[in-house]
């Protein structure tokens, strides 16, 4: 029987990647400490696409503790480095999608890094909303509120 326990930080028997954690499963490590780990898409936008993953299972940036997204937003950037002078691309793309309906399909916290190079064909582009006359303000007031 499986033991998925939301938001528990905790191993979750049926992860894919706390799988890759316990090494039950492989993967193309590129960097592992002790509480986090980098390895290679298998499905990458381009070649070099890494993923930068919390060992514990958070689900969301939501999840993960304050310290611990510190610490994982300078391992983003060191990767990025890396990524940077081993693949020579012309840019990158750093994302993360929060929940199934932002395109979210592994439920373990990952930040995408992904290599870009002109013309490669991806592209990141949404239709454009507006607001309505005094809209702006209201949303703008309603966000602050809890910050
Ligand atoms: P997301 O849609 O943000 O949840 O992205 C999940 C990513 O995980 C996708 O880009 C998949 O290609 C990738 N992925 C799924 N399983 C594996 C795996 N076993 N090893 C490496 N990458 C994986």
């Amino acid at each position: 029987m499986s033991i998925y326990l939301k938001k528990s930080g905790e191993y979750m028997e049926t992860c894919i990647f706390c799988k890759i954690v316990k090494g039950e499963i492989p993967s193309s490590k590129v960097y592992e400490d002790a509480n986090f780990l980098a390895f290679l898409d298998i499905r990458p936008l381009n070649k070099g696409h890494t993923l930068v993953i919390p060992k514990k299972h958070y689900e969301t940036v939501l999840d993960i503790p304050d310290e611990d997204i510190k610490e994982m937003s300078h391992l983003i950037k060191k990767i990025s480095q890396a990524l940077s002078l081993a693949i020579a691309p012309d840019g990158f793309n750093i994302f993360c999608n929060n929940n199934q309906a932002a395109g979210q399909e592994v439920p373990h916290l990952h930040f995408h890094i992904a290599p870009r190079f002109m013309n490669d064909g991806h592209t990141f582009k949404w239709s454009h909303g507006r607001y309505k006359e005094g809209e702006i303000e209201l949303i703008q007031e309603k966000i602050s509120k809890f910050l």
